[in-house]
């Protein structure tokens, strides 16, 4: 196995930032992640905040270096490998390609990440935030997940409840945090689509496409559609999509915040909360297209920071920070970041 020193990581994180790597290596099946460890054995004794595993770097800020060694994933492979009357059932290697994953399942006619399309990353970090777009999260149609113990260099299963998805979260980045590689992930996938297009933009993008016969196709084209027209292409402009969660307050506050701004917009959720919208609440704060030196708060969609070049993660960061204050200092509402702060 190969074991390099001192890389750079600016091409492997969409983010662009220039952090290194004191070690780095990749692998592309357990044997090999195996023998990485112990290779690496007397710096991973403990919980190994000095190891890190990186997939596509789609939804992390580097910060300083990587005193440590970073992990690059590529298992690949992807197969069906059981079908019912009305499902299929398909297994990905967690250093697979997300998107790509969705353009197998089109092929196929197999129905459920239609919604999905275009979701930069791999198949290894969808259900560490339970990846989410248009309506669908990946705890809809996700089966069950091998994963690395690495302490006990085991081989764990889990199953939907054992990964307590929740809105962005699984048990991977709270209880288990840093404890386990993610191998292979099974999706559990329609045969007959039930179509999913409540969210106006689709109904209003399928209309412009003048799709005349719904079809997983034609949903996913729509959110190609969308997505390319709003988000910033990282290949050209650094970021990680959203930087930060919708915010969910309590129905008292939110009729609070109604009678002084009556244009915020609230989702009602089941358990009686509001659901925010971060970029609503940002852009009031005067952060859409706000730019210094490199960092910047995109100028089409408040939730996105983006580096239009050179920026460091602290600056990335620093900017982060005063957006968060910013909103609690208008709204009272405490936004949490979504992408992963290294
Ligand atoms: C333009 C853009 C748009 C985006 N839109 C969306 C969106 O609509 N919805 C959404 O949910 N997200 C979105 N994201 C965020 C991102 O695409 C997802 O979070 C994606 O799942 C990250 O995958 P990755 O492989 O790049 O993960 P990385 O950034 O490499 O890693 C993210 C975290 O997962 C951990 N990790 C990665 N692989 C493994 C593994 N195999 N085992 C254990 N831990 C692992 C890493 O250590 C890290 O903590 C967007 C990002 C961008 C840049």
């Amino acid at each position: 196995m190969n074991i390099e020193t001192n890389v750079s990581l600016k091409q492997l994180n969409t983010f662009g930032i220039d952090a290194y790597a004191k070690q780095f290596a990749k692998f592309t099946n357990i044997d090999q992640l195996v023998e990485l460890f112990e290779l690496l054995k007397p710096q991973t004794s403990s919980l190994k905040p000095q190891t890190f595993i990186l997939g596509g770097g789609s939804n992390i800020l580097f910060t300083k270096n990587v005193d440590g060694t970073v992990l690059k994933n590529e298992i690949s492979g992807i197969e069906k490998i059981d079908e019912d009357n009305d499902h299929v059932y398909i297994k990905a290697g967690a250093g697979e390609n997300w998107h790509r994953f969705v353009l197998y399942c089109l092929e196929n006619n197999y129905a459920g990440v239609e919604n999905l399309a275009l979701i930069p990353g791999s198949i290894g970090a969808s259900p560490m935030q339970n990846i989410g777009a248009y309506g669908v999260e990946i705890k809809d149609v996700f089966h069950s997940l091998e994963a690395f113990h690495i302490d006990d260099k085991k081989t764990v299963q889990f199953n939907k409840a054992d990964c307590a998805f929740g809105y962005r979260e699984s048990v991977f980045k709270n209880k288990y945090k840093h404890q386990f590689i993610i191998l292979s992930v099974i999706y559990k996938l329609a045969k007959k689509p039930v179509f999913n297009t409540s969210y106006g933009a689709i109904e209003a993008e399928l209309e412009k496409m003048k799709v005349k016969e719904l079809s997983i196709q034609s949903i996913a084209q729509a959110v190609i559609n969308i997505r390319s027209s709003k988000l910033p292409d990282p290949k050209l402009i650094g970021n990680a999509g959203s930087f930060f969660k919708n915010p969910e307050i309590d129905y008292d506050h939110f009729e609070k915040l109604k009678n002084d701004f009556p244009a915020i917009v609230g989702y009602k959720l089941e358990n009686g909360h509001v659901k925010l919208a971060a970029g609503w609440l940002i852009e009031q704060c005067g952060w859409k297209g706000y730019r210094k030196g490199d960092a910047g708060c995109h100028e089409k969609q408040a939730l996105v920071l983006v580096n239009y070049g050179n920026a460091s993660g602290s600056e990335i960061y620093n900017l982060s920070s005063a957006i968060l204050d910013s909103v609690y200092d208008k709204f009272k509402v405490q936004l949490e970041r979504e992408v992963n702060i290294i």
